[in-house]
Protein backbone atom coordinates (compact mmCIF):
# COMPACT_ATOMS: atom_id res chain seq x y z
CA UNK A 1 0.00 0.00 0.00
CA UNK A 2 1.24 3.70 -0.84
CA UNK A 3 0.66 6.63 1.69
CA UNK A 4 -1.00 8.38 -1.62
CA UNK A 5 -3.47 5.66 -2.17
CA UNK A 6 -4.71 5.77 1.62
CA UNK A 7 -4.86 9.61 1.15
CA UNK A 8 -6.61 9.21 -2.21
CA UNK A 9 -9.44 7.03 -0.29
CA UNK A 10 -10.17 9.35 2.62
CA UNK A 11 -10.52 11.89 -0.01
CA UNK A 12 -12.82 9.85 -1.44
CA UNK A 13 -14.63 9.75 1.93
CA UNK A 14 -14.34 13.77 1.83
CA UNK A 15 -11.47 14.01 4.03
CA UNK A 16 -9.38 16.86 3.97
CA UNK A 17 -5.70 16.86 4.27
CA UNK A 18 -6.10 18.14 7.83
CA UNK A 19 -7.98 14.74 8.33
CA UNK A 20 -5.31 12.41 6.79
CA UNK A 21 -2.22 14.39 8.15
CA UNK A 22 -3.97 13.51 11.67
CA UNK A 23 -4.85 9.90 10.64
CA UNK A 24 -1.41 9.70 9.39
CA UNK A 25 0.06 11.36 12.32
CA UNK A 26 -1.89 9.30 14.98
CA UNK A 27 -0.87 5.93 13.38
CA UNK A 28 3.01 6.82 13.04
CA UNK A 29 3.42 8.33 15.95
CA UNK A 30 0.96 5.92 17.96
CA UNK A 31 -0.91 8.73 19.64
CA UNK A 32 -4.30 9.91 19.99
CA UNK A 33 -6.64 11.39 17.28
CA UNK A 34 -7.13 13.89 19.65
CA UNK A 35 -6.45 17.86 19.87
CA UNK A 36 -6.64 20.05 22.73
CA UNK A 37 -10.11 21.90 21.53
CA UNK A 38 -10.96 19.37 18.94
CA UNK A 39 -11.36 15.74 19.75
CA UNK A 40 -11.26 12.98 17.00
CA UNK A 41 -15.17 12.24 17.14
CA UNK A 42 -16.41 15.89 16.32
CA UNK A 43 -12.86 16.52 13.96
CA UNK A 44 -13.22 13.41 11.78
CA UNK A 45 -15.67 12.96 9.28
CA UNK A 46 -18.71 10.10 9.95
CA UNK A 47 -17.71 8.41 6.75
CA UNK A 48 -14.24 8.30 7.81
CA UNK A 49 -15.57 7.32 11.59
CA UNK A 50 -17.91 4.45 10.03
CA UNK A 51 -14.45 2.45 8.44
CA UNK A 52 -11.98 3.85 11.07
CA UNK A 53 -11.75 -0.35 12.50
CA UNK A 54 -11.24 -1.57 8.81
CA UNK A 55 -8.88 1.15 7.68
CA UNK A 56 -6.54 0.66 11.50
CA UNK A 57 -7.01 -3.31 10.57
CA UNK A 58 -5.47 -2.80 7.21
CA UNK A 59 -2.38 -0.74 8.61
CA UNK A 60 -1.65 -3.11 11.51
CA UNK A 61 -1.75 -5.86 8.72
CA UNK A 62 1.11 -4.07 6.83
CA UNK A 63 4.14 -5.01 9.20
CA UNK A 64 3.82 -7.93 12.18
CA UNK A 65 6.39 -9.27 13.88
CA UNK A 66 7.62 -12.97 13.12
CA UNK A 67 10.77 -13.11 14.99
CA UNK A 68 13.24 -11.29 16.56
CA UNK A 69 17.13 -11.91 17.56
CA UNK A 70 17.66 -11.65 20.01
CA UNK A 71 14.87 -13.41 20.97
CA UNK A 72 12.23 -11.62 23.49
CA UNK A 73 15.23 -9.47 23.79
CA UNK A 74 12.25 -6.67 25.45
CA UNK A 75 11.40 -7.39 29.00
CA UNK A 76 7.49 -6.61 28.46
CA UNK A 77 7.60 -8.57 25.29
CA UNK A 78 6.46 -12.21 25.03
CA UNK A 79 5.70 -12.11 21.06
CA UNK A 80 5.17 -15.49 19.13
CA UNK A 81 5.06 -15.35 15.20
CA UNK A 82 3.06 -12.63 13.42
CA UNK A 83 1.22 -11.55 16.63
CA UNK A 84 1.49 -7.65 16.81
CA UNK A 85 2.77 -6.14 19.77
CA UNK A 86 -0.13 -3.95 20.65
CA UNK A 87 -3.70 -3.99 20.70
CA UNK A 88 -5.04 -1.91 17.28
CA UNK A 89 -5.88 1.62 17.39
CA UNK A 90 -9.31 1.21 15.99
CA UNK A 91 -10.74 -1.14 19.33
CA UNK A 92 -9.71 1.46 21.45
CA UNK A 93 -11.12 4.24 19.35
CA UNK A 94 -14.11 2.60 17.95
CA UNK A 95 -17.63 3.10 19.34
CA UNK A 96 -18.14 -0.04 21.18
CA UNK A 97 -14.76 0.54 22.63
CA UNK A 98 -15.81 3.40 24.61
CA UNK A 99 -17.74 7.11 24.32
CA UNK A 100 -14.60 8.85 24.71
CA UNK A 101 -11.71 8.62 20.93
CA UNK A 102 -8.71 9.80 23.49
CA UNK A 103 -5.96 6.87 23.67
CA UNK A 104 -5.41 5.97 27.55
CA UNK A 105 -2.50 7.88 28.45
CA UNK A 106 -2.39 6.64 32.30
CA UNK A 107 -0.14 3.85 32.75
CA UNK A 108 -2.18 0.88 33.47
CA UNK A 109 -5.10 1.80 31.07
CA UNK A 110 -3.47 1.25 28.02
CA UNK A 111 -1.13 -1.40 26.79
CA UNK A 112 0.93 0.59 25.06
CA UNK A 113 1.55 3.10 27.68
CA UNK A 114 3.12 -0.01 29.90
CA UNK A 115 5.51 -0.69 27.03
CA UNK A 116 6.33 2.66 26.47
CA UNK A 117 6.60 3.02 30.04
CA UNK A 118 9.47 0.75 30.81
CA UNK A 119 11.04 0.46 27.15
CA UNK A 120 14.90 0.53 26.91
CA UNK A 121 15.56 3.32 24.25
CA UNK A 122 19.10 1.52 23.85
CA UNK A 123 17.56 -1.57 22.98
CA UNK A 124 18.73 -3.20 20.04
CA UNK A 125 17.32 -6.30 18.28
CA UNK A 126 17.03 -7.46 14.66
CA UNK A 127 13.42 -7.91 13.78
CA UNK A 128 11.88 -10.18 11.04
CA UNK A 129 8.97 -8.20 9.77
CA UNK A 130 6.01 -9.80 8.42
CA UNK A 131 4.22 -8.15 5.33
CA UNK A 132 0.54 -8.83 4.65
CA UNK A 133 1.11 -11.00 1.57
CA UNK A 134 3.83 -13.00 3.89
CA UNK A 135 6.86 -11.88 2.02
CA UNK A 136 9.58 -11.21 4.91
CA UNK A 137 12.00 -8.36 5.57
CA UNK A 138 14.43 -7.16 8.14
CA UNK A 139 14.67 -3.99 10.30
CA UNK A 140 16.99 -3.51 12.91
CA UNK A 141 16.54 -1.70 16.40
CA UNK A 142 19.66 0.44 17.25
CA UNK A 143 20.74 2.51 20.07
CA UNK A 144 19.60 5.78 20.55
CA UNK A 145 16.49 5.53 19.32
CA UNK A 146 17.72 4.51 15.80
CA UNK A 147 15.85 2.21 13.39
CA UNK A 148 17.01 0.84 10.18
CA UNK A 149 14.61 -0.45 7.24
CA UNK A 150 13.65 -2.17 4.72
CA UNK A 151 12.92 -0.82 1.25
CA UNK A 152 12.78 -4.02 -0.80
CA UNK A 153 12.30 -7.70 -0.58
CA UNK A 154 15.17 -8.82 -1.94
CA UNK A 155 17.71 -6.65 -3.99
CA UNK A 156 18.76 -6.24 -7.37
CA UNK A 157 21.97 -4.72 -7.23
CA UNK A 158 23.45 -8.19 -6.09
CA UNK A 159 26.43 -7.25 -3.41
CA UNK A 160 28.75 -10.41 -3.13
CA UNK A 161 29.39 -9.54 0.80
CA UNK A 162 25.22 -9.36 1.13
CA UNK A 163 22.43 -11.77 1.69
CA UNK A 164 19.94 -9.33 0.91
CA UNK A 165 21.25 -9.73 -2.57
CA UNK A 166 21.36 -12.99 -2.83
CA UNK A 167 18.20 -13.99 -4.71
CA UNK A 168 17.82 -10.87 -6.57
CA UNK A 169 14.55 -8.37 -6.13
CA UNK A 170 11.30 -10.31 -5.39
CA UNK A 171 9.08 -7.23 -4.73
CA UNK A 172 9.27 -3.57 -3.89
CA UNK A 173 7.50 -2.26 -0.45
CA UNK A 174 4.79 0.26 -1.00
CA UNK A 175 5.46 3.12 1.27
CA UNK A 176 3.16 2.44 4.11
CA UNK A 177 4.92 -0.98 4.13
CA UNK A 178 8.04 0.96 5.03
CA UNK A 179 6.69 3.83 6.95
CA UNK A 180 4.62 0.66 8.94
CA UNK A 181 8.12 -0.56 10.36
CA UNK A 182 8.63 2.47 12.08
CA UNK A 183 5.25 1.92 13.61
CA UNK A 184 6.16 -1.54 14.35
CA UNK A 185 9.32 -0.34 16.13
CA UNK A 186 7.57 2.52 17.85
CA UNK A 187 5.24 -0.24 19.38
CA UNK A 188 8.17 -1.32 21.90
CA UNK A 189 10.23 2.22 21.98
CA UNK A 190 10.58 5.79 20.79
CA UNK A 191 12.32 5.94 17.54
CA UNK A 192 14.07 9.24 16.44
CA UNK A 193 16.08 8.15 13.87
CA UNK A 194 15.60 5.96 10.85
CA UNK A 195 18.21 5.08 8.03
CA UNK A 196 16.82 3.36 5.14
CA UNK A 197 20.53 0.88 4.93
CA UNK A 198 18.14 -2.77 5.21
CA UNK A 199 17.09 -5.17 2.45
CA UNK A 200 16.86 -3.25 -0.82
CA UNK A 201 18.73 -0.16 -3.01
CA UNK A 202 16.30 2.81 -2.28
CA UNK A 203 17.27 4.15 -5.68
CA UNK A 204 15.14 1.40 -7.17
CA UNK A 205 12.19 2.31 -5.32
CA UNK A 206 12.09 5.64 -5.41
CA UNK A 207 8.73 7.14 -5.09
CA UNK A 208 7.65 5.16 -1.93
CA UNK A 209 11.14 5.56 -0.53
CA UNK A 210 10.55 9.13 -0.96
CA UNK A 211 6.80 9.17 -0.22
CA UNK A 212 7.47 7.17 3.07
CA UNK A 213 10.63 9.94 3.69
CA UNK A 214 8.04 12.99 3.20
CA UNK A 215 5.40 11.45 5.85
CA UNK A 216 8.11 10.23 8.35
CA UNK A 217 9.64 13.76 8.59
CA UNK A 218 6.23 15.64 8.68
CA UNK A 219 3.40 13.46 10.10
CA UNK A 220 5.85 10.85 11.59
CA UNK A 221 7.86 13.52 13.46
CA UNK A 222 11.78 12.38 12.56
CA UNK A 223 14.11 15.31 12.01
CA UNK A 224 14.95 15.46 8.39
CA UNK A 225 18.75 14.87 9.35
CA UNK A 226 17.35 12.08 11.09
CA UNK A 227 16.21 10.53 7.95
CA UNK A 228 19.34 8.53 6.20
CA UNK A 229 18.52 7.71 2.45
CA UNK A 230 21.28 4.72 1.23
CA UNK A 231 22.10 4.21 -1.58
CA UNK A 232 24.89 2.47 -4.31
CA UNK A 233 24.88 6.04 -6.27
CA UNK A 234 22.12 6.50 -8.92
CA UNK A 235 21.52 9.07 -10.46
CA UNK A 236 17.52 9.55 -10.24
CA UNK A 237 18.41 9.92 -6.58
CA UNK A 238 20.60 12.90 -6.66
CA UNK A 239 18.28 14.40 -9.14
CA UNK A 240 15.34 13.72 -6.96
CA UNK A 241 17.30 15.13 -3.97
CA UNK A 242 18.86 18.11 -5.84
CA UNK A 243 14.37 18.98 -6.72
CA UNK A 244 13.86 18.94 -3.60
CA UNK A 245 16.48 22.00 -3.25
CA UNK A 246 15.96 23.63 -6.01
CA UNK A 247 12.21 24.08 -5.58
CA UNK A 248 10.97 27.09 -3.69
CA UNK A 249 8.78 26.20 -0.64
CA UNK A 250 5.63 27.47 -0.80
CA UNK A 251 2.68 27.37 1.40
CA UNK A 252 0.63 24.12 0.65
CA UNK A 253 -2.64 24.80 -1.60
CA UNK A 254 -4.92 23.15 1.34
CA UNK A 255 -3.33 24.11 4.15
CA UNK A 256 -3.51 21.76 7.36
CA UNK A 257 -3.67 22.29 10.88
CA UNK A 258 -1.33 19.25 11.46
CA UNK A 259 1.96 20.30 10.26
CA UNK A 260 4.72 19.19 12.51
CA UNK A 261 7.58 21.67 13.79
CA UNK A 262 10.02 20.13 10.93
CA UNK A 263 7.98 20.92 8.64
CA UNK A 264 9.81 24.31 8.09
CA UNK A 265 12.65 23.99 11.02
CA UNK A 266 14.97 22.06 8.37
CA UNK A 267 13.86 24.21 5.06
CA UNK A 268 15.26 26.77 3.66
CA UNK A 269 14.71 27.73 0.28
CA UNK A 270 17.71 27.35 -1.79
CA UNK A 271 18.74 27.23 -5.90
CA UNK A 272 21.41 25.28 -6.47
CA UNK A 273 23.23 26.12 -9.97
CA UNK A 274 23.29 23.20 -12.29
CA UNK A 275 20.13 21.48 -11.36
CA UNK A 276 16.60 22.34 -13.37
CA UNK A 277 13.84 21.41 -11.38
CA UNK A 278 11.64 18.62 -12.86
CA UNK A 279 7.91 19.21 -11.90
CA UNK A 280 7.08 15.31 -11.38
CA UNK A 281 3.52 14.60 -9.88
CA UNK A 282 0.84 16.75 -8.44
CA UNK A 283 1.48 20.05 -7.43
CA UNK A 284 0.16 18.64 -4.22
CA UNK A 285 2.30 16.13 -4.27
CA UNK A 286 5.54 18.16 -5.76
CA UNK A 287 4.84 20.32 -2.78
CA UNK A 288 4.72 18.07 -0.31
CA UNK A 289 8.02 15.92 -1.67
CA UNK A 290 9.99 19.51 -0.91
CA UNK A 291 9.23 19.84 2.61
CA UNK A 292 11.21 16.82 3.61
CA UNK A 293 15.34 16.88 2.78
CA UNK A 294 16.70 13.40 4.09
CA UNK A 295 20.43 12.99 5.21
CA UNK A 296 22.09 10.92 2.19
CA UNK A 297 24.40 8.04 2.23
CA UNK A 298 26.85 6.46 -0.16
CA UNK A 299 27.75 2.79 -0.15
CA UNK A 300 31.32 3.30 -1.90
CA UNK A 301 33.08 0.12 -0.35
CA UNK A 302 35.99 1.08 -2.47
CA UNK A 303 37.85 3.66 -4.78
CA UNK A 304 38.74 1.06 -6.99
CA UNK A 305 36.30 1.27 -10.13
CA UNK A 306 36.80 -2.35 -11.16
CA UNK A 307 37.01 -3.49 -7.82
CA UNK A 308 33.70 -1.98 -7.14
CA UNK A 309 32.04 -3.64 -10.37
CA UNK A 310 32.72 -6.87 -8.80
CA UNK A 311 31.65 -6.23 -5.74
CA UNK A 312 28.51 -4.50 -6.34
CA UNK A 313 27.90 -6.06 -9.78
CA UNK A 314 24.78 -4.37 -10.27
CA UNK A 315 25.18 -0.49 -9.17
CA UNK A 316 25.09 1.87 -12.01
CA UNK A 317 28.28 2.23 -13.61
CA UNK A 318 29.35 5.98 -12.57
CA UNK A 319 33.40 7.07 -12.14
CA UNK A 320 33.75 7.56 -8.41
CA UNK A 321 34.84 11.35 -8.40
CA UNK A 322 31.38 12.03 -10.28
CA UNK A 323 29.68 9.88 -7.48
CA UNK A 324 31.46 11.85 -4.54
CA UNK A 325 31.24 15.36 -6.30
CA UNK A 326 26.85 15.24 -6.90
CA UNK A 327 26.79 13.51 -2.77
CA UNK A 328 28.97 16.99 -2.19
CA UNK A 329 26.44 19.30 -4.09
CA UNK A 330 23.80 17.84 -1.62
CA UNK A 331 25.91 18.17 1.22
CA UNK A 332 26.50 21.24 0.77
CA UNK A 333 22.97 22.44 0.13
CA UNK A 334 21.31 20.86 3.01
CA UNK A 335 24.18 21.05 5.56
CA UNK A 336 24.48 17.34 6.40
CA UNK A 337 27.38 15.75 5.78
CA UNK A 338 27.29 12.95 3.23
CA UNK A 339 28.08 9.24 5.77
CA UNK A 340 30.23 7.06 2.73
CA UNK A 341 29.54 3.49 3.90
CA UNK A 342 32.78 0.59 3.48
CA UNK A 343 31.89 -2.52 4.01
CA UNK A 344 35.52 -3.45 5.57
CA UNK A 345 36.69 -6.90 3.82
CA UNK A 346 39.87 -7.73 4.46
CA UNK A 347 42.60 -8.41 1.88
CA UNK A 348 39.91 -6.81 -0.52
CA UNK A 349 39.50 -3.16 0.57
CA UNK A 350 41.81 -2.55 3.60
CA UNK A 351 44.76 -1.75 2.18
CA UNK A 352 47.59 1.36 2.55
CA UNK A 353 46.41 1.86 -1.42
CA UNK A 354 42.83 2.13 -0.69
CA UNK A 355 43.64 4.77 2.67
CA UNK A 356 45.22 6.92 0.15
CA UNK A 357 43.10 7.09 -2.48
CA UNK A 358 40.33 7.51 -0.08
CA UNK A 359 42.12 10.23 1.52
CA UNK A 360 42.75 12.14 -1.75
CA UNK A 361 39.13 11.86 -2.50
CA UNK A 362 36.98 13.15 0.67
CA UNK A 363 39.86 15.91 1.07
CA UNK A 364 37.90 19.24 1.78
CA UNK A 365 34.30 17.08 1.68
CA UNK A 366 31.59 17.39 3.73
CA UNK A 367 31.43 13.46 4.47
CA UNK A 368 32.13 11.11 7.17
CA UNK A 369 33.48 8.01 6.28
CA UNK A 370 31.59 5.13 8.39
CA UNK A 371 33.87 1.82 8.48
CA UNK A 372 31.30 -1.48 8.89
CA UNK A 373 33.52 -4.56 9.39
CA UNK A 374 32.00 -7.16 7.42
CA UNK A 375 29.77 -9.78 9.17
CA UNK A 376 30.24 -13.88 8.74
CA UNK A 377 27.46 -14.87 5.96
CA UNK A 378 26.60 -18.50 5.67
CA UNK A 379 28.52 -19.43 2.42
CA UNK A 380 30.60 -16.29 1.48
CA UNK A 381 34.40 -16.50 1.98
CA UNK A 382 35.26 -13.16 3.43
CA UNK A 383 36.39 -12.24 6.83
CA UNK A 384 36.74 -8.33 8.46
CA UNK A 385 40.14 -6.91 9.03
CA UNK A 386 41.31 -7.29 12.24
CA UNK A 387 40.33 -4.53 15.09
CA UNK A 388 43.91 -3.53 15.17
CA UNK A 389 44.02 -2.78 11.56
CA UNK A 390 40.71 -1.41 11.44
CA UNK A 391 41.51 1.26 13.99
CA UNK A 392 44.91 1.99 12.25
CA UNK A 393 42.92 2.76 9.26
CA UNK A 394 40.26 5.51 11.28
CA UNK A 395 43.31 7.11 12.78
CA UNK A 396 45.15 7.02 9.34
CA UNK A 397 42.10 9.16 8.09
CA UNK A 398 41.64 11.07 10.77
CA UNK A 399 45.44 12.22 10.19
CA UNK A 400 44.78 12.94 7.02
CA UNK A 401 41.81 15.23 7.92
CA UNK A 402 39.10 12.86 7.31
CA UNK A 403 36.54 12.14 9.61
CA UNK A 404 36.14 8.55 9.76
CA UNK A 405 34.14 6.10 12.38
CA UNK A 406 33.85 2.66 13.09
CA UNK A 407 29.91 2.54 12.67
CA UNK A 408 28.38 1.48 15.43
CA UNK A 409 27.88 -1.90 15.17
CA UNK A 410 25.52 -2.98 17.87
CA UNK A 411 22.57 -3.85 16.05
CA UNK A 412 24.67 -5.19 13.10
CA UNK A 413 26.08 -8.16 14.46
CA UNK A 414 22.80 -9.30 16.01
CA UNK A 415 22.77 -12.90 13.74
CA UNK A 416 25.42 -11.73 11.04
CA UNK A 417 24.59 -9.78 8.18
CA UNK A 418 21.50 -8.24 6.52
CA UNK A 419 18.98 -10.62 5.10
CA UNK A 420 20.49 -13.84 6.78
CA UNK A 421 17.96 -13.84 9.48
CA UNK A 422 15.10 -13.64 6.78
CA UNK A 423 17.00 -16.14 4.63
CA UNK A 424 17.33 -19.05 7.88
CA UNK A 425 13.11 -18.10 7.76
CA UNK A 426 12.50 -18.93 4.05
CA UNK A 427 14.60 -22.13 4.54
CA UNK A 428 13.17 -23.05 7.71
CA UNK A 429 9.55 -22.74 6.09
CA UNK A 430 10.93 -24.47 3.17
CA UNK A 431 12.07 -27.79 4.93
CA UNK A 432 8.62 -27.49 7.10
CA UNK A 433 7.02 -27.71 3.83
CA UNK A 434 8.39 -30.17 2.46
CA UNK A 435 8.20 -32.23 5.70
CA UNK A 436 4.45 -31.29 5.39
CA UNK A 437 4.65 -32.69 1.81
CA UNK A 438 5.79 -36.33 2.57
CA UNK A 439 3.55 -36.70 5.37
S1 LIG B 1 24.26 -4.32 0.36
FE1 LIG B 1 22.40 -3.13 -0.03
S2 LIG B 1 22.51 -2.67 -2.22
FE2 LIG B 1 23.94 -4.35 -1.88
S3 LIG B 1 22.73 -6.23 -2.28
FE3 LIG B 1 22.61 -5.80 -0.08
S4 LIG B 1 20.72 -4.64 0.16
FE4 LIG B 1 21.30 -4.54 -2.01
Amino acid sequence: MRISTLRQRMRDLGCKPCHEDRLLRGWMQQCSYDRKGSPAETFFPLALRNVLPAIEAELDMLARLHGEVPANSHPNHDCSPTQTLMEPLATRLSPQAGKSLVIPRIAGEGTNVALRASSNNDEVARLLVELHDGQMVESVLLPRGGLCISTQVGCAVGCVFCMSGKNGLLRQLGSAEIVAQVVLARRRRAVSKVVFMGMGEPAHNLDNVLEAIDVLGTQGNIGHKNLVLSTVGDLRVFERLMDKCTHVDQPSPQPSDETTSHSTKHDKSMQVAGYPTSGRGSEREVQSSILVKPALALSLHTTDAALRAKLLPHAPQIAIAELVERAEVYARATSYPVQYQWTLIEGMNDSDAELERIAALLAEKYAVMNFIPFNPVDGLPYRRPSTERIAAMVAYLKQRGILAKIRDSAGQEIEGACGQLRARAVESAKSSRIKTTNL
